[in-house]
């Protein structure tokens, strides 16, 4: 046994600073430094402002309290996203973060309302979301502190400031014993069996490891440029390439979800936070030049510019071995895949749990390695085919763009989880899945996927019996949304101070 006695983390980005903050919040200082190199020159890419709700679980697994986290990052709360004009140019659908409707005499809620829709019922599936309604309204109220009423199934994620948010968690590390070193890697030397031994910076210091987080972005200076692991490219599945990114100020109330709409080339996204917007084209240059997509976000944005826009090239994959010998990759650095339902975050913090679960020792045994890479690729697999989803049921034919999502092939994973639906709204169940149902049937039903039967379990139940169990919890729903604190409200009660 030669236990690592020291982790070197290469970057100081979101995905430098949470690896910093979970690793110091679980391994002893007494038994493993660890030392955060980063470089002030180079900077971080700086956006990310978009999270799903075990992210809140994450921040209070690290002992962070909520509020303070809140407004130290200049958070708002996020129930699920508006989508605009993606099945048709005219249609809006909402995912909706937490349950959608109860059992009815054990029976599944979607079931129960697919059986009542085909006797003609109209009542659509977001009247039974706590979220959606709550989104709808502009109000939000904590579901963990309305455990037993009708909005107790609801969940929420946050909106987030990246840069402070990495400034927060750098704060929390280093607190926590971290070492941090400024600093450009210019060299990564190996050793002969090719782990890594060391990182040399530009002034000429080396710092040694006996293991090495590689969260240098989209360089990926440790795991590709180093150790050549390959990427596994899904461009063909998901068309966007590049970004442009605006921070801009409010326009309107500060609403509490994220907006996707729908453009010719891809999409834009607008996301509130306590002091300005977040908002930015996401694009394909397959389908549009930069320029064009410049003018189709400064055309959009509605309200003044706080600084020119940023473009960012990226590419839609993941590294062929996340974790290869001794280096471990985490965020960009591991891979990518489109902002849409803003995962990025998430898979940081998945990264890290699992690198937690098979902590190796310094021999990095390849079957701990091997069962990491194949987990964690289940986790993008699951994501990706979540989010071309999202593109390839669309009915739009009005531009190139969405042709193409129209025709293309989906991935065989997908189009078994379509086909299984689409016969009586059975859903394929992964295991420990960032998506659970109610996400599934929302994005399927938004974009016009709808079974075309139900099942016939549920015909033990009368449709008279269902459609007043739906009435009442409706109902249940609205009364109580409708006296609850607006989002802005409900946000000044957190900070003790005004929002203006
Ligand atoms: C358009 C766009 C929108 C996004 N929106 C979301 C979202 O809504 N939600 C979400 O969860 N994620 C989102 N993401 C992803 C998110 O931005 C990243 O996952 C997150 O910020 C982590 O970035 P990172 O730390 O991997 O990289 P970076 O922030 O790029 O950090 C890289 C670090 O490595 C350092 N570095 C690089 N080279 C060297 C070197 N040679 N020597 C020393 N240090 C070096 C840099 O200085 C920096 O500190 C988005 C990404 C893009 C492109």
């Amino acid at each position: 046994m030669s236990p690592l006695s020291k982790i070197v983390i290469v970057g100081g980005g979101s995905a430098g600073w949470l690896a910093a903050a979970m690793l110091r919040q679980h391994l002893k200082a007494e038994l493993c430094e660890i030392e955060l190199i980063e470089s002030a020159e180079l900077g971080t890419i700086g956006i990310g402002e978009s999270t799903v709700p075990p992210f809140v679980g994450l921040i209070q697994r690290l002992g962070i309290d909520e509020r303070e986290f809140i407004r130290a990052t200049d958070a708002t709360y996020k129930l699920g996203i508006q989508f605009a004009g993606w099945h048709r140019r005219t249609d809006t659908y909402f995912h909706p973060f937490g349950v959608i409707g109860k059992p009815i005499d054990t029976h599944e809620f979607y079931q129960c309302w697919l059986k009542v829709r085909a006797a003609g019922d109209c009542s659509s599936l977001q009247d039974f979301s706590p979220c959606s309604v709550m989104a709808e309204s502009g109000r939000f109220f904590p579901p963990t502190k309305a455990r037993n009423t009708p909005i107790g199934g609801a969940n929420y994620a946050l909106h987030v400031d990246a840069s402070l948010v990495a400034r927060f968690l750098r704060q929390y590390a280093e607190a926590r014993g971290l070492k941090r070193t400024e600093g450009r890697v210019t060299c990564v030397k190996q050793r002969e069996s090719g782990f890594i031994k060391s990182v040399v910076l530009a002034d000429g210091r080396e710092i040694d490891g006996d293991f090495f987080i590689d969260c240098t972005g989209f360089k990926s200076l440790l795991i590709e440029q180093t150790l050549h692991s390959g990427f596994v490219d899904w461009s063909q599945f998901l068309p966007c390439d590049r970004a442009i990114a605006i921070k801009t100020e409010h326009d309107g109330p500060v609403q509490p979800y994220t907006k996707a709409i729908a453009q010719a080339a891809g999409w834009s996204w607008r996301i509130p936070l306590q002091h300005r917007l977040g908002q930015g084209y996401v694009y394909s240059s397959r389908f549009s030049s930069d320029a064009d997509a410049r003018s189709t976000l400064i055309r959009n944005i509605g309200s003044p510019c706080l600084e020119e826009p940023r473009l960012i090239p990226f590419q839609t994959g993941h590294r062929r071995h996340i974790w290869k010998q001794n280096c471990l990759s985490l965020g960009l650095a591991a891979g990518f895949i489109e902002p849409l339902e803003a995962t990025a975050i998430h898979l940081i913090a998945r990264g890290m749990e699992f690198f937690l679960r098979y902590f190796p020792d310094r021999n990095c045994d390849p079957s701990l390695v091997r069962e990491y890479n194949r987990r964690m690729v289940a986790d993008y697999e699951e994501i990706r085919d979540f989010v071309v989803l999202h593109y390839s049921a669309t009915q739009r034919d009005d531009c190139a763009f969405w042709r193409w999502c129209k025709e293309m092939t989906l991935p065989d994973s997908l189009q078994e989880r379509i086909e299984l639906f689409a016969h009586n709204g059975a859903l394929r169940e992964g295991v420990d899945e960032l998506f659970r149902s109610s996400s599934w049937q929302s994005v399927f039903e938004g974009m016009g996927i709808k079974p075309s039967t139900y099942s016939h379990r549920v015909d033990s139940l009368a449709s008279e019996h269902i459609a007043a169990s739906l009435r009442r919890a409706r109902s249940a729903i609205r009364g109580m949304v409708e006296h609850l604190p607006t989002h802005e409200e409900f946000l000044k009660s957190q900070r003790g101070v005004s929002l203006d």
